[in-house]
C-alpha cells in the first residue's frame, strides 16, 4: 500500500492506493470508533449484534428483541430479504418483515441491522435500517455498494465466501468513496476443503484486517460454525483476538426456526453466553460502550 497519491513527475496523477480511505494510518491509533444510533463500535468499544436469522412473525421477532435489550446487546439483527442458496427456500417476508423490525425498534430502542439484497429495495430498507447488511454473496455487488454509499446509512459488509481480505477492503472502499464513513467489516467464514463446519472461520482475518484498516472488524460465528455448540468458542476466540464485536443468530425456539435453526442460540440463554464473550473481549482491551444519549 505504498503507491503515491500525489502527482508524479510528469504531472499526471499516479493511481490511488486501492483502498486508501479504508487504509490504516498511524494517526488512527486503536482504530476508528463509529457511533451509530447512539451505539459505539470500534476503537475499544465492543458491540454485539444479535437476533434471528430471519424475521418470521411479529411474536418471534419482538420476543427475541426484548430479551436482547434486557441482556444488553447493542444492535438487533434480522433479515427481511434473505439471500438463499436455493430459489425454493424461504426468501424472507420483505416489506412485512421491515414493518416488524420497525415495531421491534420502536418498542425496544435497539438499532436495526438488516440485509439489503437488491438495489431496488434500498429506500425501503434504509427507512428502517440503522445498519444495512451486505451479505457474503453480495460483497462484490458494486452497484449495491455504491447505492449504500449514497444512502448515507451505515453498513456492515460480510466477507465473500471466497474473497480475500484485500477484496473485502476494496468492497468497503466502494462505500467510503461515496462519502459514507460508517462501514463495519465482518469475517463470517470462508470456503475450504473442511466439511466439519459450515465454513472455516478465519480468525487470523481479525488481526490482519486490523493491521490494514482503521474500520471496525466484527465476526459472525453463527454462519461460520453452522452448529450451535461451536458458537460460544468461536465467539470467544474472535473477541480475544481483538474483534470489535460479533454478529450472532438467536431464536426463541431454534428447533422450529424457518432457517438456520441448527446454529441459532436459544434466546433464553443469551445473557450467559454474552457475559462470557464480553469477558474474552476484555482480554483484548475491548469493552461495551454505554449508550450515548445526545445532549
Ligand atoms: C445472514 O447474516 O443472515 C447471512 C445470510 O449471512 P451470510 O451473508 O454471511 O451468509
Ligand atoms: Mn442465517
Amino acid at each position: 500500500m505504498s503507491i503515491e497519491t500525489t502527482p508524479g513527475g510528469s504531472g499526471a496523477a499516479l493511481p490511488k492506493a486501492p483502498y486508501e480511505l479504508a487504509q490504516r494510518r498511524p494517526e488512527h491509533g486503536a482504530g476508528t470508533t463509529l457511533e451509530i444510533a447512539g451505539r459505539r463500535i470500534g476503537g475499544g468499544a465492543f458491540a454485539t449484534i444479535a437476533g434471528p436469522c430471519t424475521v418470521e412473525t411479529e411474536d418471534q421477532t419482538l420476543s427475541t428483541a426484548r430479551i436482547m435489550r434486557d441482556v444488553g446487546v447493542q444492535f438487533f439483527r434480522g433479515g427481511a430479504y434473505k439471500p438463499r442458496s436455493s430459489p425454493y427456500s424461504f426468501q424472507g417476508l420483505g416489506q412485512e418483515g421491515l414493518d416488524i423490525l420497525r415495531r421491534a425498534k420502536d418498542e425496544t430502542g435497539l438499532p436495526i441491522v438488516t440485509e439489503l439484497t437488491d438495489v431496488r429495495d434500498v429506500e425501503a430498507v434504509a427507512e428502517v435500517a440503522d445498519v444495512i447488511q451486505v451479505g457474503a454473496r453480495n460483497m462484490q455487488n458494486y452497484p449495491l455498494l455504491i447505492e449504500i454509499g449514497r444512502s448515507g446509512v451505515a453498513t456492515l459488509i460480510k466477507r465473500g465466501l471466497a474473497a480475500s481480505l484485500d477484496e473485502l477492503l476494496m468492497a468497503a472502499e466502494y462505500v467510503l468513496a461515496q462519502g459514507n464513513p460508517n462501514v463495519v467489516l465482518c469475517e463470517r467464514g470462508i470456503r475450504t476443503f473442511e466439511t466439519s463446519t459450515r465454513f472455516t472461520l478465519d480468525i487470523a482475518a481479525v488481526p490482519v484486517l486490523k493491521e490494514r484498516t482503521h474500520l471496525p472488524v466484527v465476526v459472525d460465528p453463527s454462519h461460520a460454525a453452522g452448529r450451535r455448540d461451536l458458537v460460544l468458542p468461536l465467539s470467544m476466540a474472535a473477541a480475544a483476538a481483538g474483534a470489535d464485536g460479533i454478529i450472532v443468530e438467536t431464536h426463541p425456539d431454534p428447533a422450529n426456526a424457518v432457517c438456520d435453526g441448527p446454529q441459532q442460540l436459544h434466546a433464553s440463554g443469551f445473557g450467559a453466553y454474552l457475559r462470557q464473550v464480553e469477558a474474552a473481549a476484555a482480554l483484548a482491551g475491548n469493552v461495551p460502550a454505554p449508550v450515548s444519549v445526545p445532549a
